[in-house]
């Protein structure tokens, strides 16, 4: 190396421009590789098809320009010449191109076609494998695609060629002979040619009892998938309603139904479509834990959070908080979030909270203090309604001429207020965010409600129910047959003033206790 050289610089004269084709894994965000995950966190270009999981896209960084090349049978949105050209190009604008393909980008993704050309037209390119959707969609249907005792081979078959006419190239003899001798194979983008290639399969002798299986949507929670043999497995298909996408299984594995391997759809929550109704940012853990039971999220943001017109107050406030503040009180997460961003913007930092008692309503609201600022609270209630939590802070703490500095939303609850005021303790209120009704829900959340597809709607506050109602309402949007979900007390009244009592009811009233009351509702 020469030694004037800084590694820490491009080698010089030489463009970093490359294009790095990525394996985006059969369906669920999580099931793409570690390698692939840091290259899109790095990608200035992503160049996306249908089948890689939209959710993976919120990885890129902010900026980074995002393209949509997406194709589904017959309607191609872009010509494969015309990616081809577009990788080429962008990486050779000197930017790192992510081509994010579903699966594998080399199995019947045309990723050799895009490779190539690339190549050729001297850009630098990487390959990073995926979990193809052949082998994961049957595992997550509990079939194993091969197996010591009984398939010593698998074989990936595309089913885009149709066998009846002809036009195959794929070799359905050899094909055949293997399944045969028990080996499975797995057809990709068959379902529409089901017919056909059973048909193909069985004119070579394979029995029409062997076991074949259906897996539409794989490794995701609407993942749907039907058992027969191949003289049935079309009309099975059929009767399911099953549909692209789907891995069509074919060989003894796809009879095999050993016990334990059905875990992707034993979880509890497995097939059941839930709305979750909380601001964006604090949807996502609750999302998470519900996805990770097998439900199928959708989240329906029915409030925002704006800063206030000015942060005059708040401000003054924290600069003085030494001088004029015995008590530091915050009641949501979101109060946290906006304290930390105003110690940013004023240049201070958790040191001027030393000394002074610190109270925190709920334990997420604790969570973010330690997570944003390092701070313990000195005060967490146990319960939550105004008066509890009043009685509970004097029981524990004397307030008589203490002042309190109380930051919360706009919409706090005003008895708070005046039962610190009643302890004797001298109280300043200020909003230090705004919350505000979303104009409308998200057309996905629309839509899911439109065709009855929807089995819960979970509720983490009154507003968030009333608003969601709101909304469903001014959308003409029918909630009759969706069951309903509390996280306590208060939010169940507001649910009951809306005459819609919730089903269940969490216990204890927080996110952990949603999740139990899902769970047994579910199964109930
Ligand atoms: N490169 C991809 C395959 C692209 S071809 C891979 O390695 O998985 C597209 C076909 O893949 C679909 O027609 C379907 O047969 C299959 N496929 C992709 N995702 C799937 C999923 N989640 N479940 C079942 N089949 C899927």
């Amino acid at each position: 190396m020469n030694a004037q050289q800084d590694p820490s610089l491009p080698p010089s004269g030489k463009s970093q421009g490359r294009v790095i084709l990525v394996g985006a894994g059969p369906g669920d965000p999580k099931l793409i590789t570690v390698a692939g995950l840091d290259a899109l966190r790095q990608a200035d270009v992503v160049v996306y098809d249908a089948l890689a999981n939209p959710r993976l896209l919120a990885e890129a960084k902010p900026g980074a320009t995002l393209i949509d090349v997406g194709k589904r049978a017959k309607h191609h949105k872009m010509k494969q010449e015309d990616i081809n050209d577009l990788l080429a190009a962008e990486a050779g604008k000197g930017r790192v191109v992510v081509r994010l393909k579903g699966g594998d980008p080399y199995l019947f993704g045309r990723g050799a076609e895009e490779a190539e050309h690339v190549a050729r037209s001297g850009v630098a390119v990487t390959v990073l494998p995926g979990v193809t959707a052949g082998v994961a969609a049957p595992a997550a249907a509990g079939i194993p695609v091969t197996h010591r005792q009984i398939a010593s081979t698998v074989t990936f078959v595309t089913g885009h060629e149709d066998p009846a006419k002809d036009q195959t190239s794929v070799d359905y003899r050899g094909l055949s002979l293997l399944i045969r001798a028990g080996g499975t194979a797995c057809f990709y983008m068959g379902v529409g040619r089901i017919a056909s290639i059973v048909e193909a399969l069985t004119q070579h002798e394979v029995a029409r009892d062997t076991p074949a299986a259906v897996v539409q949507w794989g490794t995701l929670p609407r993942q749907r998938s039907v058992r027969g043999t191949l003289a049935t497995i079309a009309s099975d298909l059929e009767r399911a309603g099953l549909a692209s996408p789907a891995i069509i299984v074919v060989g003894l594995t796809a009879g095999l139904d050993l016990p334990g391997l059905d875990f992707f759809t034993a979880r509890p929550l497995f097939g059941q479509r839930i709305i979750v109704t909380r601001t964006r940012d604090q949807a996502s853990q609750l999302r998470e834990q519900l996805e990770a039971l097998g439900a199928d999220v959708l989240e329906a943001p029915t409030i925002e959070i704006r800063p206030p017109d000015s942060y005059r107050q708040v401000d003054a406030a924290i600069n003085a908080i030494h001088a004029d503040y015995d008590w530091l009180m915050l009641t949501s997460p979101n109060g946290v979030a906006a304290l930390r961003e105003r110690l940013d913007a004023l240049n201070l930092d958790a040191r001027c909270f030393a000394g002074l008692h610190i109270a925190a309503v709920g334990d997420a609201t604790q969570d973010a203090l330690r997570r944003e600022l390092g701070l313990c609270a000195d005060f967490v209630p146990e319960h939550f309604s105004a008066e509890a939590m009043a009685a509970e802070l004097v029981e524990q703490h004397d307030l008589r001429d203490q002042r309190v500095l109380l930051l919360r939303a706009d919409i706090a609850r005003p008895q708070l207020v005046d039962l610190l005021k009643d302890a004797g303790a001298a109280v300043t209120d200020l909003s230090i965010y705004e919350t505000h009704r979303v104009a409308k829900l998200s057309d996905e959340v629309a839509e899911a409600l439109r065709e009855a597809s929807v089995d819960w709607v979970t509720f983490t506050s009154s507003s968030t129910a009333r608003y969601f109602f709101e909304l469903a309402d001014e959308a003409s949007l029918d909630v009759e047959r969706v069951s309903l979900a509390s996280i306590g007390p208060i939010t169940t009244q507001t649910l009951r003033d809306l005459k819609r009592p919730p089903d269940v009811e969490a216990s204890p009233h927080n996110i952990a206790g949603l999740i139990d009351a899902l769970v047994r509702g579910a199964a109930g």
